[in-house]
């Protein structure tokens, strides 16, 4: 066994496990490997093993990367990429012509770009907005006061589909802290529903936090490290 085929294992342990324990079906939790500075023969193995959602923070780095895991893999698995980190506008067009989800719109003119510059031959791009559920501590994400007119906003543009909320909770606080900003997500999905939007995707919890956030609803965990290891470059705070 391949340490990423152990970690895989592991990762999806922790996953069923927190599941089970708050009642849901392991199946309604997807797991996202967050594969940002792994080289495309670590994505290329962790397929190998079963996996086929990936997510990348750049733009530039995760087009490279779409094109040399397609090299390296057997014609015809069909994996999909998301878009989780933040978006410069000039780099929308590469987003919107290779990715298949963009995870972190929280504005409105990053989501008219997209819309336009989606090709239609792809289909449409799977949209979450981010939301600013740390306040202070974090310069991403749509205010939560705001996210109801963006979200009808996003909801209205041709050639994108709006699937859900992402959040990246602040890191090192308390269980409690973090719990609660959780649990604000939820709440803030389930308003939107009770508004009328059809979402099925909460996207929040990675290495750290997965099972609390599968116990506060999350449906889609981000998770890098516990599958690929520590990054050993160092990266700008998202
Ligand atoms: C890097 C990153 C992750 C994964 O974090 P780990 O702690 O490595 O699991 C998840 N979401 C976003 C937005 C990230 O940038």
């Amino acid at each position: 066994m391949s340490s990423i085929e152990r970690a895989l294992a592991s990762v999806h342990s922790r996953i069923d496990a927190a599941a089970r324990a708050a009642g849901r079906d392991p199946a309604s939790v997807q797991l996202l490997a967050v594969s940002k500075t792994f080289p495309a023969e670590v994505v290329a193995e962790a397929v190998k093993c079963g996996q086929f959602a990936f997510g990348e923070n750049y733009a530039q780095e995760g087009v490279a990367k779409i094109a040399a895991v397609r090299a390296l893999i057997a014609p015809g698995s069909a994996l999909t990429w998301h878009f989780i980190g933040p978006i410069q506008s000039n780099k929308t067009r590469l987003i919107a012509e290779h990715f298949d989800w963009v995870q972190t719109v929280d504005r409105l003119n990053v989501a008219q770009r997209l819309s336009q510059q989606r090709p239609a031959a792809l289909g449409d791009l799977q949209i979450c907005i981010q939301v600013n559920i740390s306040g202070e501590a974090s310069k991403h994400g749509v205010e939560p006061a705001d996210l109801a007119p963006l979200a009808r906003e996003v909801s209205g543009l041709a050639r994108l589909k709006l699937r859900g909320l992402m959040a990246i909770p602040e890191p090192d606080m308390s269980p409690e802290r973090s719990r609660a900003q959780l649990r604000a997500m939820r709440e803030l999905q389930d308003d939107l529903a009770r508004q009328g939007f059809a979402l099925d995707t909460l996207s929040m919890g990675m290495s750290d936090d997965l099972e609390a956030a599968i116990a506060e609803g999350a449906t889609l965990v981000r998770v890098g490290r516990a599958i690929f290891g520590d990054r050993a470059r160092k990266l700008p705070a998202a």
